[in-house]
């Protein structure tokens, strides 16, 4: 019952060795998710000497855990993240994310990445006729930035999703699906074959600049660059030298059923978009290269929560498509998500040369290669005004623990609610 990633993902494990010498290089990255590995990718494109530390293996954060819906945009719609940061900040931000689609899809392609890449767009699926006016919301939004979204009924829904009682959906042709594991682990292994130093299980334990450098030090060895980024998000583990903020976590968790016949398959998702809904506490479903249904929701599967989430996730399953009441699942894991207090995520500048970014908010395959490259390039050219957002040099947000402890408290009411009613 582990991570479905770990078992089919079509690129290997890198199998780096730790760091256990001194190098030197242009740029240090700290974590191995897609927004590192896309930076190293990026700066070794260009030529640079790039050392990426991971302290566990690549793909161990939440980018070999998620979904996989390679979404174009944040969880905001353009409108209220032109609310939060301003007009014009807002439209560079939304501009730079609507293409980001096409640059995870076309790495992949460029690099061979063998993450099972479908371009078949995604399904935002009204839970109820409630969500419907969420749906209409967001279209609006998006279609006056001329987004190429369209909302369809619900008899289009039930014949693109094969789920019962969705009230409509809002399509996104822009977006897909990859194997994210893969797709972090591609990425890296494509940074590797251009030069960049990647290490596995180098933890960052401390980190001082002298002399214009940053002198990073895992438990065996030392990275010394005049550049460094931090790419640690949710799974950041603290080390003294540099305070990277902390935001409010919440866990998600997925369940997947063994490969589908072509009776029970046919019928679910026979387009292959990835679909989540307008539930406040949300599920996503999906199906993977070999048919499998993965559902997913918010919830801590650990902590006493196993038996109520789980529980939940058979109901809403056989809830959503009766065909398969009494599937098993065959595969569980969950992940940590890094949510802003606006869930806009941020770049932080905690010192000249050096980077921080972090909050993607859920929204990180797209969003974190598009923060990755940027973040790289600006370090290297010394030029930030390509950044997708405008570094802050402090950041804070108060209240963290009570915000975590609010989603999860909100996933067990909710399915505990919900469980009650048959899902
Ligand atoms: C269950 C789940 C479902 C999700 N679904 C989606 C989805 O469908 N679509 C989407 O776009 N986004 C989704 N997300 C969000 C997305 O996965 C994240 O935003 C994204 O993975 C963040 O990437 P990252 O590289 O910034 O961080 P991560 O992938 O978390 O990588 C950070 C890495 O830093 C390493 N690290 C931490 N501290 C240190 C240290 N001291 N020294 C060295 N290394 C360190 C960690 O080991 C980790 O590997 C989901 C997230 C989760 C958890």
């Amino acid at each position: 019952m582990g991570n479905l990633w770990e078992e089919t993902a079509g690129e290997p494990a890198l199998d780096a060795p730790p760091l256990q010498a001194e190098v030197e290089a242009d740029l240090a990255i700290i974590g191995g998710g897609f927004t590192g590995a896309a930076a190293a990718l990026w700066a070794a494109g260009q030529g640079a000497r790039v050392v990426l530390l991971e302290a566990a293996r690549i793909g161990h954060g939440g980018s070999g855990r998620n979904v996989g819906l390679v979404n174009a945009g944040l969880w905001l719609p353009p409108q209220d993240v032109m609310d939060t940061l301003g007009a014009e900040a807002g439209a560079r931000l939304n501009a730079a994310l609507a293409g980001a689609p096409e640059l995870v899809f076309g790495l992949a392609e460029r690099h061979g990445i063998a993450c099972e890449p479908v371009r078949a767009g995604t399904l935002h699926c009204a839970h109820a006729p409630a969500g419907l006016a969420e749906l209409r919301r967001r279209a609006g939004q998006l279609h006056a930035v001329g987004a190429p979204v369209r909302l369809i009924g619900a008899e289009d829904t039930a014949a693109r999703t094969g789920a019962s009682g969705l009230a409509g959906a809002l399509h996104d042709p822009r977006a897909g699906t990859v194997q994210p594991l893969a797709y972090a682990r591609g990425l890296a292994r494509a940074a590797r074959d251009r030069g960049a130093l990647i290490h596995e299980n180098a933890q960052v334990i401390s980190l001082n600049k002298q002399n214009g450098s940053w002198h990073v030090r895992t438990a065996a060895g030392k990275a010394v660059a005049p550049r460094l980024l931090v790419a640690t998000n949710a799974y950041h583990v603290p080390f003294p030298g540099m305070a990277v903020p902390r935001t409010a976590r919440l866990s998600y968790f997925q369940l997947a059923t063994a490969p589908l016949g072509a009776a029970e398959g046919a019928a679910l998702l026979p387009g292959g978009e990835g679909c989540w809904d307008t539930g406040l506490v949300m599920t996503s479903f999906r199906r993977d290269a070999s048919g499998r249904l993965i559902l997913g929701a918010m919830g801590l599967p650990e902590r006493g929560g196993r038996a109520l989430h789980h529980g939940w996730a058979r109901a809403k399953l056989a809830r959503l498509f009766p065909a398969l009441s009494g599937a098993a699942f065959d595969h569980a894991w969950s992940g940590w998500i890094a949510v802003t207090e606006d869930h806009v995520p941020r770049i932080l500048r905690p010192a000249r040369g050096a980077l921080a970014v972090f909050g993607y908010s859920g929204r990180g395959i797209a969003p974190g290669t598009l923060f990755g490259q940027a973040a790289a390039r600006a370090l290297l050219d010394g030029n930030e005004s390509a950044l997708p957002i405008t570094p802050v040099a402090r950041y804070g947000e108060s209240a963290t623990l009570t915000r975590s402890l609010y989603y999860e408290t909100g996933a067990r009411l909710v399915h505990a609610w919900q469980r009650l009613r048959g899902a």
